[in-house]
This record gives structure tokens, sequence and C-alpha cells, in this order.
């Protein structure tokens, strides 16, 4: 297998770390090094944010008409498009996902290029009368230098969320993936250079949270934080960032209500729950982490769920055959068995799942299988906490207050869904619930043009849609005076 070297980028060039660190990207099925990444010093993050403001202040990229930039994003898409496989294999060696499930996602990012190029041309400004006979000109302009920190779990996905807004809208970013997986957001980087992105415009450090994270996101130099992580990644980002007063997006973590009523197909909501739950392994913000299920048919529900998780294929994420592919590490795999452990210690019954296996095909990776808990109360860790693996819990609920209020239960907010036959249900339901995105009769569906973002400890602000767009650039007034000149404020006595 190759390895692939990953550099750092600053001012259009690669290069290795002033100290001459690396660390390995290791593919969590094999164990074979991926690639081996240049480490970036507290200097190196200097570097990249000075050459990011240098392109900011020279107005390369900004400077050029919403238009032109939409064109460069929208070559982009096209070179992106034409290179998903090869990307998507590299994203599933990266972290373990199936390669039929990587493809699927990666399929849809040229589309993020082409509605924020398209957005830039729509929404560059405003000339409001403000009456008295002033025009008020008011110009959505750019931010300065953004600092983009992305996780693991859809590498591109959440790099191409954060990036396609921040070019679009004529910022420059200094990117700083996950350590441990910041092979193909690297590439994107050359890829949009390619397109003609300038030079400067995009850098990219790489490195550890606690390092060249931090070096990064407390950087004088930025002018916006963009965050993708764990809560409390966020609220170290965020309390700094509130210290210099510059604006945050945090997309944090979730525990995702699953709610399905008693009058919906209940193969569909089968189904459903198992794309919810089990999709990447588990290792999604929005997984489908507590499925609530009406009293009237749970029974029926987990005997089906039960039967369809145990007959889920585990195996080599590359094999088109596998359904579900390992966790991304040990760490994440141990926490997983540990969350299970506790949960069981707590008085929650394993209805599937639950120990690591033990199938000699089985033998190398990191595996957890899905795994499903009943007998779940409020008061156990596993009903609040974020597990980030293949692991869900089933818990009855007498009528919708009683649905609402379970999903509520929560200090996360980010997604949910809404499984039922009745529309008006739905949409009840769904405006009493203390969380962002909410998907009836579906889950996990994305689209540029939809805002995303977590309510309570999910998050601050929202990536996609307008509300991004607006959130990386911000008014500027120039207000101009169309009457002849006025009355002379200091050289009369008279009422003004
Ligand atoms: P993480 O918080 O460990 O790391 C995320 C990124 O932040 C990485 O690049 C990391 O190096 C960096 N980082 C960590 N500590 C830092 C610090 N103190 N200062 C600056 N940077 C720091 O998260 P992860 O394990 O990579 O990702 C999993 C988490 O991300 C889960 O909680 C998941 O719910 C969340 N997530 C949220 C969304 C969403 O849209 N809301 C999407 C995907 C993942």
């Amino acid at each position: 297998m190759t390895t692939t070297e990953v550099f750092l980028h600053v001012d259009g060039t690669d290069r290795p770390g002033a100290d001459g660190a690396s660390f390995a990207v290791v593919d969590p099925f094999s164990g074979e090094t991926v690639a081996t990444v240049a480490e970036a010093t507290p200097g190196d993050v200097d570097d990249a944010v000075a050459a990011a403001r240098r392109a900011y202040d020279d107005q390369r990229w900004r400077g050029q008409a919403p238009r032109d930039r939409a064109r460069v994003l929208n070559r982009a898409a096209g070179l992106l498009a034409a290179r998903i496989d090869d990307l998507a294999e590299l994203e599933t060696r990266q972290i373990g996902r199936p390669l039929r499930e990587m493809r699927a996602q990666l399929r849809r990012l040229p589309e993020w290029l082409e509605y924020f190029g398209a957005v830039a041309q729509t929404a560059e400004g405003t000339v409001p009368d403000f009456g008295h006979g002033h025009l008020n000109v008011v110009r959505r302009v750019p931010l300065g230098v953004a600092g983009l920190i992305t996780p693991w779990n859809h590498p591109l996905l959440i790099t191409m969320k954060k990036l396609s807004v921040a070019l679009a809208a004529g910022n420059s970013v200094v990117l700083k993936p996950s350590e441990l997986a910041p092979v193909v957001p690297g590439m994107l980087v050359t890829l949009l250079e390619e397109a003609g992105v300038p030079a400067g415009v995009v850098d990219v450090v790489h490195g550890f949270g606690r390092t060249t994270g931090r070096a990064l996101s407390e950087h004088r130099g930025l002018a916006k934080v963009d965050v993708t992580g764990g809560t409390e990644t966020g609220r170290a980002i965020a309390a700094h960032a509130g210290r210099s007063l510059i604006p945050v997006t945090a997309e944090l973590g979730g525990k995702a209500p699953v709610i399905v009523f008693d009058d919906v197909d209940l193969d569909v909501a089968v189904s459903g729950s198992l794309f919810a739950a089990f999709v990447a392994t588990g290792q999604t913000c929005v997984q489908g982490s507590r499925l609530l299920v009406a009293e009237a048919v749970h029974d029926r529900f987990v005997a089906a769920l039960v039967a369809r998780t145990d007959a889920l294929r585990l195996g080599d994420p590359m094999q088109a055959g596998t359904q579900v592919g390992p966790l991304v590490s040990e760490a994440q795999r141990d926490k997983t068995a540990r969350a299970v452990e506790r949960a069981v210690e707590q008085g929650a019954t394993v209805l599937a799942g639950g120990a690591v296996p033990t199938a000699p095909e089985l033998s190398r990776g990191w595996f957890y299988p899905p795994t499903i808990l009943g007998g779940v109360t409020s008061s156990m860790d596993i009903w609040t906490e974020e597990v980030f693996g293949p692991v869900t819990l089933v818990r009855s609920f007498t009528d919708d207050a009683d649905a609402v209020r379970l999903a509520n239960d929560a200090q996360f907010g980010l997604a949910a869904s809404v499984w039922t036959a009745d529309t008006a249900r739905a949409l009840r339901v769904s405006q009493q619930l203390e969380i962002g995105i909410v998907w009836v009769n579906d889950h996990h569906r994305i689209d540029p043009s939809s805002p995303w973002g977590g309510f309570k400890d999910s998050g601050l602000g929202s990536e996609n849609g307008l509300d991004a767009f607006h959130a990386y650039t911000r008014a500027q007034s120039v207000v101009v005076n169309t009457q002849p000149p006025g009355p002379d404020w200091f050289g009369t006595t008279s009422d003004l």
C-alpha cells in the first residue's frame, strides 16, 4: 500500500513543519500507515495566518467580482467531481467508513461550491432608502482570515461546508484538519488552487488539537473561528474567541432522538432507524442514538430492529458487501465499549451487539458491533452522553407530549427525526422540539441550502444556507446624503 506524504500548505507552497516533526495517519482496518503528515509549530501557524492575511489585504481573491469567484468555485466543483472515486478510497483508508457510503457522500460535495458561488452573486448588497434624503448602500463584506478547525468523522464534507462559504464570501482561510484524517482535506486545497483560487488564500496547518488547533484558534490574526468537534472543544474555542471579540461558528455534539409514532409503517421506521443509528458506524453528530417508540408498537419495533441489526455485515470497508466498518481508532472503540459496560452496570439490557467481536475475520480493525440497549432510564449516563459509536437505545413513550418531553431531555439539541403518517402531527411535534434540525420520515439528509446548526450545547450558529453566508460576511453601511447642504449645526442658535 502506498503511503502519502502530507505537507503544510503556506502561501501556495507545500512545506514541512519548521522543526521537521511529523505524525502518522493509520488505516483503522488494516493498521497500515496511510500517510505521514508534517506537524506545524506555532511559528508555522503564524506564517499561515500571515500568508492568508497578505492575500486578504492585497485583494487577490476578495477583490474579484463575486461572479468571477463563483466561476473559479464552479471550476473546482468540476475538478472535484472527476476525482471522487480516488478521494473516496483515501477517505475510507483514513477513517474506515465503508467505501460505498464514502462515495455517496463525496458525490454531493461539488454542490457546496456551486451553491455558495451562486449565493455570493446574489447577496452582495442592498440600497434601502434611508428617508430624510439619505441613501444607505449596505454591502456584505468579508471578515478577513477565518480559522477552520475540522473533525475526522466526515473529513471532506465538513471541510467543504466551511471552505465553500468562506471563499465564496471573499475571505482568506487557514484550515486545520483533524489529526486523524488530514489527507483528503489537504488535497482539496491543491484542487482549489488548480481551479484558480490564488495562492495564499487557503493555507493549511496540520497537528493536534491541544497544540496546533489551539495555536490557530487563539491566533490574534483571525477574524473568525469556525470549528466542528466535541462540545468541550467548542466551549474552549468560543471562550477564547469571546475574549478576542471575534465571531464563532461551532458545530458540536449531539444525542439525536428518533421518534417513532404508532401510525407509521413499521418496516419503514425500522429501516430508517438503522440508517439513523448505524451509518458511518454510528460516528456522526446526528446519529439516532435515542430511539423513542410509541408503546403500542414498541415490542414489534424492537423485535424487527434487533433482527435487522444482528444481520448487519461487518468487515473490510473497501469491500462492496460491507455494511459496517471499524471505528476510527482504538480509543474510540474502547470508549464505545466502556459506555455500553457502564450502561449495563447501571441497569440497561443489551438487545443486540454489546461486546467486541471475536470472529477471526474481524480480528484486525477496531470493530464494535451495532448495539441496541433497552431498559434505559433518564438517570443513566447513556441517556445523555454522546458515545460517538454504533450504540443506540430504545425507550417507549405514552403519547405525543411524552415523546416531546423525552426528546427534549438532553443537554444537546442538534437533530431529531419524526416518523409518522400524519403530517400535521409531524409539524406539531417538530415545533415543540428544542432541536436545530428535524427530519420527518427521514434522517441524515443535508443540503448546502439548508441551515445546519445545533441548539443548546450542540453549537453556535449555522453551516449551510444564507445564514452561513451572513456569518462569513458583515454589513457595511455607506450612508450617502442626497440633499443640498443642510443647516450649519454650530452656526445657528435656532432649532436644528
Ligand atoms: P474533537 O473536538 O476532538 O476535535 C475536533 C477538531 O478540534 C480537531 O481538528 C482537533 O484537533 C481540534 N481541537 C481539539 N481540541 C482543541 C482545542 N482545545 N483548541 C483548538 N482545537 C482543538 O472532535 P472529534 O473527535 O474530531 O469529532 C467528534 C466530535 O465532533 C463529536 O462530538 C461530534 O458530535 C462532533 N461533530 C459535530 C458535527 C456537527 O455538525 N454538529 C459534525 C461532526 C462532528
